[in-house]
Protein backbone atom coordinates (compact mmCIF):
# COMPACT_ATOMS: atom_id res chain seq x y z
CA UNK A 1 0.00 0.00 0.00
CA UNK A 2 2.61 2.86 1.04
CA UNK A 3 4.92 1.70 -2.15
CA UNK A 4 1.69 2.80 -4.26
CA UNK A 5 1.49 6.02 -1.91
CA UNK A 6 4.57 6.83 -3.03
CA UNK A 7 4.69 6.43 -6.74
CA UNK A 8 1.54 8.57 -6.32
CA UNK A 9 3.42 11.41 -4.57
CA UNK A 10 6.64 11.22 -6.57
CA UNK A 11 4.13 12.16 -9.27
CA UNK A 12 3.25 15.29 -8.03
CA UNK A 13 6.17 16.85 -7.31
CA UNK A 14 10.22 16.60 -8.30
CA UNK A 15 11.56 13.78 -6.45
CA UNK A 16 13.96 15.81 -4.29
CA UNK A 17 11.23 17.84 -2.98
CA UNK A 18 9.55 14.83 -2.15
CA UNK A 19 12.32 13.49 -0.25
CA UNK A 20 12.60 16.75 2.04
CA UNK A 21 8.54 16.66 2.74
CA UNK A 22 8.95 12.63 3.22
CA UNK A 23 11.56 13.77 5.88
CA UNK A 24 10.15 16.61 7.55
CA UNK A 25 7.16 14.34 8.30
CA UNK A 26 9.15 11.93 10.02
CA UNK A 27 11.22 14.97 11.49
CA UNK A 28 7.75 16.06 13.35
CA UNK A 29 7.74 12.77 15.15
CA UNK A 30 11.36 12.25 16.26
CA UNK A 31 10.80 9.07 13.32
CA UNK A 32 8.43 7.29 15.66
CA UNK A 33 5.07 5.87 14.61
CA UNK A 34 2.07 8.12 15.38
CA UNK A 35 0.60 5.30 16.41
CA UNK A 36 2.60 2.69 18.63
CA UNK A 37 5.44 5.28 18.83
CA UNK A 38 8.30 2.07 17.15
CA UNK A 39 10.56 3.94 13.80
CA UNK A 40 8.31 5.08 11.28
CA UNK A 41 9.67 3.87 8.36
CA UNK A 42 6.96 4.82 5.84
CA UNK A 43 4.24 7.25 5.59
CA UNK A 44 0.58 6.82 6.11
CA UNK A 45 -2.39 8.32 5.08
CA UNK A 46 -5.42 8.99 7.51
CA UNK A 47 -7.53 8.92 5.24
CA UNK A 48 -6.75 6.30 2.74
CA UNK A 49 -6.86 7.60 -1.13
CA UNK A 50 -9.11 5.53 -1.63
CA UNK A 51 -11.62 7.41 0.11
CA UNK A 52 -10.79 10.19 -0.71
CA UNK A 53 -7.82 11.33 0.97
CA UNK A 54 -4.72 13.68 -0.09
CA UNK A 55 -0.90 13.47 -0.37
CA UNK A 56 -0.80 16.31 2.12
CA UNK A 57 0.96 16.94 5.00
CA UNK A 58 -2.25 17.01 6.87
CA UNK A 59 -3.34 13.41 6.20
CA UNK A 60 -0.06 11.94 5.86
CA UNK A 61 1.42 10.31 9.13
CA UNK A 62 4.75 8.52 9.72
CA UNK A 63 4.31 5.25 10.48
CA UNK A 64 5.85 1.95 10.92
CA UNK A 65 5.60 -0.76 8.25
CA UNK A 66 3.58 -3.43 10.49
CA UNK A 67 0.74 -0.49 11.10
CA UNK A 68 0.64 0.98 8.16
CA UNK A 69 0.14 -2.78 6.66
CA UNK A 70 -2.33 -3.79 9.03
CA UNK A 71 -4.57 -0.29 8.69
CA UNK A 72 -4.06 -0.77 4.84
CA UNK A 73 -7.21 1.42 3.30
CA UNK A 74 -8.96 1.64 6.46
CA UNK A 75 -10.14 5.13 7.94
CA UNK A 76 -6.67 5.57 10.60
CA UNK A 77 -9.54 7.00 13.61
CA UNK A 78 -11.71 3.94 13.39
CA UNK A 79 -8.60 1.65 12.73
CA UNK A 80 -6.55 3.02 15.81
CA UNK A 81 -9.07 2.48 18.11
CA UNK A 82 -9.04 -1.13 17.84
CA UNK A 83 -5.59 -1.37 18.50
CA UNK A 84 -3.92 -3.07 21.59
CA UNK A 85 -1.81 -0.33 21.90
CA UNK A 86 -4.18 2.16 21.40
CA UNK A 87 -3.39 5.41 23.65
CA UNK A 88 -6.21 8.47 23.38
CA UNK A 89 -3.49 10.93 23.56
CA UNK A 90 -2.13 9.92 20.29
CA UNK A 91 -5.38 9.67 19.03
CA UNK A 92 -6.17 12.95 20.03
CA UNK A 93 -2.58 13.99 17.98
CA UNK A 94 -3.71 12.02 15.10
CA UNK A 95 -7.07 14.14 15.07
CA UNK A 96 -4.91 17.34 15.63
CA UNK A 97 -2.48 16.23 13.03
CA UNK A 98 -5.15 16.17 10.43
CA UNK A 99 -7.19 18.88 11.65
CA UNK A 100 -3.71 20.88 10.51
CA UNK A 101 -2.54 21.62 13.90
CA UNK A 102 0.63 20.04 14.31
CA UNK A 103 2.12 21.77 16.82
CA UNK A 104 -0.82 20.37 19.20
CA UNK A 105 -0.38 16.86 17.71
CA UNK A 106 3.73 17.08 18.18
CA UNK A 107 2.46 18.03 22.05
CA UNK A 108 0.19 15.22 22.84
CA UNK A 109 2.45 13.04 21.01
CA UNK A 110 5.38 14.07 23.82
CA UNK A 111 2.63 13.61 26.79
CA UNK A 112 2.01 10.32 25.07
CA UNK A 113 6.04 9.18 25.03
CA UNK A 114 7.90 10.80 27.61
CA UNK A 115 10.88 9.43 25.71
CA UNK A 116 10.13 11.53 22.21
CA UNK A 117 13.01 13.42 20.90
CA UNK A 118 12.33 16.13 18.42
CA UNK A 119 16.38 17.27 17.75
CA UNK A 120 19.13 15.48 15.79
CA UNK A 121 21.22 14.88 19.01
CA UNK A 122 22.10 11.39 18.47
CA UNK A 123 23.63 11.75 14.96
CA UNK A 124 25.68 14.80 16.93
CA UNK A 125 26.81 12.86 19.47
CA UNK A 126 27.69 9.89 16.64
CA UNK A 127 29.33 12.54 14.93
CA UNK A 128 31.54 13.78 17.54
CA UNK A 129 32.44 10.56 18.75
CA UNK A 130 33.54 9.40 15.37
CA UNK A 131 35.61 12.71 15.34
CA UNK A 132 37.60 12.16 18.86
CA UNK A 133 38.46 8.43 17.82
ZN1 LIG B 1 3.35 1.59 14.29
Amino acid sequence: MHINDAVFLEDLCPKFRFRQWRKSIHKFTGKSCIYCGKPSESIDHILPRSQGGLSSTENCVPACLSCNGDKSDENALYWYRRQKFYDPRRAMAIRAWLEGDLRLAIRLLQWANPNFKLSNKNYEKDESEYRAA
